[in-house]
């Protein structure tokens, strides 16, 4: 039966960047990611993404960690720190060679060439750079060549998904103008590197993932399964953000339940009762409402077992 091996090989993760503690949308990211590990009784890692030095605020990773221990949701193994695997990154940009160049462009010219393009273009990097740097041009970031193909996946809740990554997104930055890693190299080879299996993370990252499966490619790694459930957004329909949203996971148990657990399940369409009597027993019925839900759904059913 497919399940069997795939309740031998499943390695998940929750990957938050520690920009600021953990609010709603984060915690339903979370959540869904370890209740599918759970429903699946396969590992759960986390890992933090504190690549963005300008970013990261100062105590957030300890204050993420400090709320998922409250929440009740054990880790397995070592928490792993981007910050600390940059030689992984340095060693899989080498491997890409030939497929990287420098690119000068400012934000400033990107915009003024897309303007250019008309709106279709707004969102495509327009290849300026991709033949060499102009004379007297300095380079600041380094770009991937894509190769002109339409990547594919089967995403477990919204079906089959494609994107044509040079043409709807354009030569992409793997090591930033400022210095830093590009959040799609680091996860492609964080998420190969700790052998994830299962993706499950917000669907606001839904349109990285070909360009993901495109790094993969390239660099001969596996593609793990994706889902991407939906992002909790506020009234006005904006994504949470971690300064406005924050939950208080320093109260009790039972205002944990009731201000962040049974709330991030309803969003899961969970279906949770009013109340439990403790947060174990929270997950014993959530991890039992995923596995139904994985069983009744058949999207989500083929594409796990494929
Ligand atoms: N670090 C990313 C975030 O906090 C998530 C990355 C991922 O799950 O692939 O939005």
């Amino acid at each position: 039966m497919p399940t069997e091996k795939m309740t031998q090989t499943y390695t998940g993760r929750f990957a938050p960047s520690p920009t600021g503690p953990l609010h709603m949308g984060s915690l339903v990211a979370a959540m869904a990611s370890y209740l599918d590990a759970k429903a699946h009784d396969g590992r759960w890692l986390l890992r933090m993404e504190d690549l963005d030095f300008d970013r990261n605020v100062k105590g957030a990773g300890q204050h993420i960690i400090h709320s998922l221990q409250r929440c009740g949701m054990h880790w397995d193994g070592d928490i792993t720190w981007q910050s600390q695997r940059q030689h992984l990154y340095e060693a899989a940009l080498k491997k890409l060679g030939g497929n990287l160049y420098p690119c000068a462009c400012s934000r400033k010219e990107i915009a003024d060439s897309r303007l250019r393009l008309g709106e279709a273009a707004s969102q495509i990097y327009p290849g300026t750079c991709r033949y060499g740097l102009a004379h007297g041009k300095i380079a600041r970031a380094l770009r991937l060549r894509v190769p002109d193909c339409t990547y594919e996946f089967h995403d477990r809740l919204v079906g089959r998904q494609t994107q044509n990554v040079a043409r709807e997104v354009g030569d992409f930055v793997l090591k930033r103008a400022d210095g830093f890693w590009a959040y799609q190299l680091a996860v492609v080879v964080d998420d190969a590197g700790q052998g994830i299996s299962h993706v499950v993370r917000g669907a606001d990252l839904i349109d990285s993932t070909a360009r993901q499966i495109c790094l993969q490619t390239l660099l001969g790694l596996p593609t793990p399964a994706y889902l991407h459930v939906p992002v909790v957004t506020n009234a006005d329909g904006e994504k949470l953000s971690k300064q406005t949203g924050a939950l208080a996971f320093d109260r009790g148990d039972n205002d944990i339940l009731h201000e962040a657990l049974i709330p991030a399940a309803q969003f899961l369409a969970l279906y949770p009762p009013a109340s439990f009597s403790n947060i174990e027993e929270f997950w014993q019925w959530a991890t039992l409402a995923w596995k139904n839900k994985l069983d009744n759904t058949t999207i989500l059913r083929e594409s796990a077992n494929a």
